[in-house]
């Protein structure tokens, strides 16, 4: 029996970039003769025709098939819905842009099924025709959550992998409201290779990441896969202990021995200042963690479905 490979696409006001993509990813499967293929496409609650041209390329090609969203709910919750929806022994995730090449397929497929690999992951060791003041922050955010979450996360990592089955139901038992697969992927272990390529520009339409929803989609990434943050008022707080401990004595002595009771207000508003700046910064990292686990109580669903093609008639 051949086996199935499952192609995970999400997608996002794609209607520019899908046709090149159907075109790449066809071409892609001709050449891998040994397996059989299902184009799984994720509308994401796209407001253009992604959803009209998906249902189009269902119609014609049997291996099709589309999940659609009630609304808009990020690439992560479109990653999961494909991945629960795909049937087959190996799953891929990729970009609709083309920023994921298709070509890279055939290699992936051969280090799963020929080397004994769980997991083909690609990185980009590139970032041109980014802005250098991303590809600084990115920098910087790589190195600083792995050095504080136990999951490594690679720099220029992207979602673009080949996974077995196996590796596939373990992501989808983590049922975490909160999702941030780059975590995920390496939270669940297994054998992963890595592909390295350069960066290549998006084929069609514009990117959706501006670079406060970077900056916030950190934030989150840190504050699922690490408690770290929650240690440094911990840390900072006996810190101030210890100077103002130290401060006591040294205004005590001094003013037993120089008799100067009213000078040092600009020092003391200083230090009021700077302490209820650190109290607030501590109230507000301790709200991140709450405000996560007050989403994780609610348990509401990651995506809400409302149509498939099995609703095409
Ligand atoms: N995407 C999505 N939902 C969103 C935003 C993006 O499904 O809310 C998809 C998008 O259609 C694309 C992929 O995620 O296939 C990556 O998005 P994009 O190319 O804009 O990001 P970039 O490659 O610039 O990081
Ligand atoms: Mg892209």
């Amino acid at each position: 029996m051949k086996k199935l490979l499952s192609v995970v696409v999400s997608c996002y006001n794609e209607e520019a970039a899908i046709p090149y993509f159907y075109d790449e990813i066809v071409k892609t499967a001709k050449e891998m003769k040994e397996v059989n293929f299902e184009f799984i496409f994720v509308n994401d609650g796209s407001k253009d025709k992604t959803l009209e041209i998906l249902k189009s390329l269902a119609n014609k090609d049997k291996r099709v098939k589309f999940v659609s969203f009630s609304r808009n709910f990020g690439k992560e919750a479109a990653m999961m819905a494909g991945l629960e929806y795909s049937k087959g022994d190996y799953v891929t995730l990729m970009d609709a842009d083309l920023q994921d090449p298709p070509a890279l397929l055939p290699e992936m497929y051969n280090y799963i099924v020929n080397e004994g690999y769980d997991c083909v992951g690609t990185r980009r060791v590139t970032r041109k025709g980014e802005p250098p003041i991303r590809s600084f922050f990115a920098r910087m955010f790589y190195k600083i959550i792995n050095k504080i979450s136990k999951v490594e996360m690679v720099d220029g990592a992207r979602d673009y992998r080949l996974m077995t089955r196996q590796m596939v139901d373990a992501i989808l038992s983590l049922k975490e409201y909160n999702r941030y697969s780059k975590g995920l992927f390496s939270f669940v272990g297994f054998n992963t290779k890595w592909l390295e390529y350069e960066n290549v520009e998006r084929v069609a339409g514009e990117t959706k990441w501006s670079f406060w929803k970077l900056l916030i989609y950190a934030i989150e990434g840190i504050t699922a896969f690490s408690t770290v943050p929650l240690m440094i008022s911990v840390v900072i707080g006996l810190l101030f202990c210890l100077i103002s401990f130290i401060m006591i004595v040294v205004i005590i002595v001094k003013t037993l021995v120089f008799g100067d009771p009213t000078s040092g207000w600009p020092s003391l508003a200083c230090i009021i200042f700077l302490v209820s700046g650190v109290q607030l910064f501590s109230i507000g990292v301790l709200g991140q963690y709450l405000a996560k686990t007050y989403l994780e109580t609610k348990k509401r669903p990651v995506y809400i479905i409302k149509e498939t093609e099995k609703d095409l008639d």
